[in-house]
């Protein structure tokens, strides 16, 4: 279509041109309005309809003749705030080209957005004479806009994302990866994840989890990372590989949230469940599961491990003469000594009252021995609340076929025979001669 300008200038120049090429110009014209992908319409000054494209009805639904001689207040939604139709007017009225989006009905009801360009048609002596609207059905725009507006907003809001390419690098991250990592997204944009790497997981566990992504398309687990400030911290995060229409990965969408405080919660109550209240020392059930597992492994691999069993001498006493409280003091201070001069596989537990037994992974009759006599002598030493404190210990080896009863039946015996023997002393088991 010929601008304004030209079609004025095509008109003066029509003058000269004969009868048959203004007919065959106003024939291709007329062509190519009706076939517009884009709906026309043509108004006179008071905006009654005089012309409308094959278009306009295709997006109104109205025949022709019912739109002929009426105004667009047809097609109008009563939607759109008078303000613009206002400023419609005056720009009109002024001989100018309108530009704007209105919100129409169709004869169905239905509501869709137009972009339009209304511009006024002069005559020879200025006067305007017609306006001719071209308009754009743009209501997919519109709601695709919409929706990546609400998608955006998810994005934000929502869980820690991290959006990458095929090679992993990093296209996309929201507010809340800024809020757990600490990196905003400028300056992750390009990276790889491996920024983020604790060095807590070895390649076996990068591995596994690019078997998943691959095979699977999906791969959700615990992970340790690095943030900013080089804190390890441990994520929940789940990995989609998602894939084009051809099935070729195009990105990996990760979405994450840090589990440090589930872990605490986890940790705190693992502890109560496992843990001696008043000592912090193992309690009875999750000392069992430890001797049993101690079982299980040396009839696996042969490896000897040896069960102490300590009982404080005469505490009775000490109750009776300083009070239980002074009683659990004692207790507790002597259980942190206990722990002080543990190895970290070794495991101390209150077996009951005052009496505590160490599994000693590793270890022989013989070197329990001096480990049970540097821990008696610590003890008479410490003078625990300001008082003389000992302990007798009754020692015994696993021994192929034992089970924990049997164990423990002979480090009771010995600790026995130790008080019989007038106590702050230890015994090994007799059955079992030291290795
Ligand atoms: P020995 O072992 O040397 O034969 O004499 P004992 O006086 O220690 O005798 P026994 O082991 O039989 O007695 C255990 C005493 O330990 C009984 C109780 O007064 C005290 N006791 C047990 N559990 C607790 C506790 O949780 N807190 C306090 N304060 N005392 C305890
Ligand atoms: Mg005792
Ligand atoms: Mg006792």
């Amino acid at each position: 279509m010929p601008s304004v300008e030209e079609a004025v200038e095509d008109r003066a120049a029509c003058r000269c041109t004969d009868i048959t090429s203004l007919r065959q110009r106003f024939y291709q014209l007329s062509i190519a309005v009706e076939q517009s992908p884009v709906a026309i319409a043509i108004t006179d000054v008071r905006g009654r309809i005089e012309y409308v494209n094959q278009r306009f009805l295709d997006v109104t639904g109205y025949a022709r003749e019912e739109l002929i001689g009426k105004t667009p207040a047809i097609i109008q939604s009563g939607e759109t705030a008078p303000e613009v139709y206002r400023q419609l007017w005056q720009t009109l009225n002024a001989g100018e080209v309108w530009r704007g989006e209105l919100l129409n009905r169709r004869k169905n009801g239905e509501r869709y957005w137009e972009a339009e360009v209304i511009t006024p048609v002069r005559d020879d002596r200025g006067q305007v004479v017609n306006f001719v609207a071209v308009k754009e059905d743009i209501t997919e725009r519109r709601r695709q806009e919409r929706e990546l507006k609400l998608l955006a907003t998810a994005f934000e809001t929502g869980q820690a994302t991290l959006i990458t390419d095929a090679e992993m690098r990093i296209e996309r991250a929201n507010q809340a990866f800024t809020d757990i990592t600490g990196y905003r997204e400028e300056e992750v944009l390009g990276e790889t994840p491996k920024i983020f790497k604790s060095g807590r997981h070895g390649p076996d566990f990068y591995q596994r989890l690019w078997n998943s992504l691959l095979s699977r398309g999906h791969w959700q687990g615990e992970i340790w990372n690095r943030n900013k400030f080089g804190e390890i911290y441990p994520l929940w995060q789940s990995i989609t590989a998602v894939r084009d229409d051809h099935g070729e990965i195009r990105n990996f969408v990760a979405v994450f949230h840090n589990i440090t405080e589930r872990k605490r919660m986890e940790d705190e109550l693992e502890r109560q469940a496992t843990r001696d209240h008043l000592t912090g020392a193992f309690n009875r059930r999750a000392f069992d599961a430890a001797l049993r597992h101690a079982i299980e492994q040396a009839e696996l691999d042969d490896e000897p491990f040896t069960l102490l069993l300590f009982d404080i001498d005469h505490f009775k006493q000490v109750n009776d003469r300083h009070g239980h409280d002074v009683g659990d003091a004692i207790l507790k201070r002597l259980a942190e000594r206990v722990a002080n001069t543990l190895r970290t596989t070794d495991i101390l537990c209150r077996w009951g009252g005052e009496e505590f037994t160490i599994l000693l992974p590793d270890t022989r009759l013989k070197g329990a021995n001096v480990f049970a006599e540097r821990l008696r002598h610590q003890i008479q030493e410490a003078r625990l609340n300001g008082l003389a404190v000992t302990i007798s210990t009754g020692i015994a080896q696993y021994r192929a076929g034992d089970s924990t009863d049997t164990l423990l039946a002979r480090a009771d015996a010995a600790l026995y025979r130790a008080k019989k023997a007038g106590r702050n002393c230890i015994v090994v088991d007799s059955e079992c001669q030291p290795v």
